[in-house]
């Protein structure tokens, strides 16, 4: 079977609904068998973005930071990023 022939996917890739913050996501398609072994399939991958530095530093925007499978690539999870401990001005006595 080609994915053309897949009935569940374009070129692999399953639409898999819309992300809260990543808006349209996809997975690979598992009836085609692309599933990544690494994540078993798990991470999913913004529709919205082609370029992954895009993707990162639109998240960082929003104080998220996504964990990527090593393998694929995909999102398996997006962290809040650690802000830097602010820094409160005071006044010296000397
Ligand atoms: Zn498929
Ligand atoms: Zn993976």
């Amino acid at each position: 079977m080609t994915f053309s022939d897949c009935p569940y996917c374009v070129d692999g890739n399953m639409p898999a609904g819309i992300h809260d913050i990543l808006g349209p996501v996809f997975v690979p398609c598992v009836v085609c068998g692309r599933a990544c072994p690494t994540c078993t399939g798990d991470g999913i991958f913004p529709a919205d973005f082609d370029c992954l530095d895009c993707f990162r530093a639109c998240l960082t925007a929003i104080g998220l930071t996504p964990v990527h499978c090593t393998a694929c690539l995909g999102v398996l999870d997006l962290l809040p990023t650690p802000r830097r401990p602010e820094v409160t001005p005071h006044e010296h006595l000397n």
